[in-house]
């Protein structure tokens, strides 16, 4: 079972790693955005981890919700709404138990991600976050490592595709060829919570 703490750790571990790949992550949002997406998390995971250590919620939901909500307020460029409302939503699902299993989290990871599809539009082939993460609800059925990996590909799927939401899309077909920086990010957040799952 997963308790307020693995969840506390998954927003940790993700903190350390965008800190480590916040470069990286800019400059995939510089051929085909506006080279801030590594900065935007950045800023949005320090808040969340500073958060966490002053004061740690309770249950499971309560720290996805209040991460959500940190992103939302403290990221400036379109991926804090995004990734703010796929950890609200997510949290939302969870209620209020103390403990989740994990079929329970993959059922509500699958409404966080339905709910960042309806706030941006985009659906699987965009070249957006979506890429990333919808493959890795579908295999988060089978495991956490498994998670991992299609997240890991959907990231990398998105290089040959042309973008249709979000700032790289204005560039249309110079869109394809580069990595989108989102599906790259939410790779990371996957590969965190499998990290923290080992
Ligand atoms: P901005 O484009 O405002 O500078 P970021 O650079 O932080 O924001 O984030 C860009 C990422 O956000 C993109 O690479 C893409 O994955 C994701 N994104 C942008 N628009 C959408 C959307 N409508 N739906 C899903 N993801 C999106
Ligand atoms: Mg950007
Ligand atoms: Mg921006």
């Amino acid at each position: 079972m997963l308790d307020a703490d693995f969840f506390r750790r998954w927003m940790t571990v993700t903190a350390a790693s965008v800190d480590r790949e916040a470069q990286r992550l800019t400059a995939l949002d510089s051929p085909i955005g506006d080279a801030d997406h590594g900065s935007n998390l950045q800023r949005g995971f320090a808040a969340v981890r500073a958060a966490l250590e002053k004061e740690p919620p309770a249950t499971p939901g309560a720290v996805l919700i209040q991460s959500g909500r940190l992103l939302i307020s403290t990221v400036g460029g379109a991926s804090g709404p995004l990734y703010g409302t796929l950890l609200r939503r997510t949290g939302k699902a969870l209620g209020d138990a103390a403990e989740i299993d994990e079929r329970r989290l993959a059922e509500a990871l699958r409404a966080g991600v339905d709910a960042v599809m309806q706030l941006g539009g985009a659906t699987a082939g965009d070249k957006t976050m979506i890429d990333a993460l919808l493959p890795a609800v579908d295999a988060l059925g089978d495991s956490f490592a498994a998670a991992r990996t299609a997240a890991e590909e959907g990231a990398v799927a998105t290089t040959p595709l042309r973008a249709r939401k979000g700032r790289a899309s204005y560039l249309g077909e110079r869109s394809m060829g580069h990595q989108d920086p989102g599906a790259t990010s939410a790779a990371l957040l996957i590969a965190a919570l499998a990290d923290v799952a080992a």
